[in-house]
C-alpha cells in the first residue's frame, strides 16, 4: 500500500479512529481493484457492500471470523501475492448471501412455500396479509 499523506490524513480521518478506519478503505479499494473492482456475479461497484471471497474455502469460517479486518485484508492480499488470485472473488453482500448463507435451507423452504401457498389455495384459505401503517413521516412499517 502506498503511503497516505499525513496532511490527507488529518483532513478525512480527524481522530485515530477514523484515521485507521481511512486507511483499512483504502487496503479494502487496492485488493478490490486487484481482484477486478466489482462483484464477480453481478458488476456491483459500491464498496460499500462489496467482500472477499475465497473460493477454495480458505482456512474456515470460524478462523475467518475471529480475524480482525486488517488481517484479513493481508490474507487475501498474500493470495494475491502468492500469484493466485483467482482464489479469491469480489462479491456484493447480496450476491455472497445468496450463494453462501444456507442455500440448501433456502432452495428447501423455497420448495416449501410453493407447496405450502398451491395447498392453501386448494382449501381456499388465504395467507393473512400483514398489515401496514403509515407514518405521519410517510414511512411505512409493517405491522
Ligand atoms: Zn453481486
Amino acid at each position: 500500500m502506498k503511503k497516505i499523506p499525513d496532511d490527507m490524513l488529518e483532513k478525512y480521518g480527524p481522530d485515530k479512529r477514523d484515521k485507521s478506519k481511512i486507511k483499512l478503505l483504502l487496503i479494502k479499494w487496492e485488493l478490490a481493484k486487484l481482484l477486478g473492482g466489482k462483484c464477480a456475479k453481478c458488476g456491483e461497484t459500491d464498496l460499500r457492500v462489496l467482500c472477499f471471497h475465497h473460493k477454495l474455502g480458505g482456512m474456515g469460517s470460524d478462523k475467518w471470523r475471529r480475524m480482525s479486518r486488517k488481517q484479513r485484508y493481508d490474507h487475501i492480499h498474500g493470495i494475491i501475492e502468492a500469484g493466485r488470485p483467482e482464489d479469491v472473488d469480489v462479491l456484493c453482500m447480496n450476491c455472497h448471501t445468496k450463494d453462501f448463507s444456507r442455500p440448501k435451507l433456502y432452495d428447501r423452504f423455497s420448495e416449501f412455500l410453493r407447496d405450502f401457498q398451491q395447498r392453501v389455495m386448494k382449501i381456499g384459505k388465504r395467507v393473512p396479509r400483514p398489515s401496514v401503517t403509515e407514518l405521519p413521516n410517510g414511512l411505512m412499517v409493517l405491522d
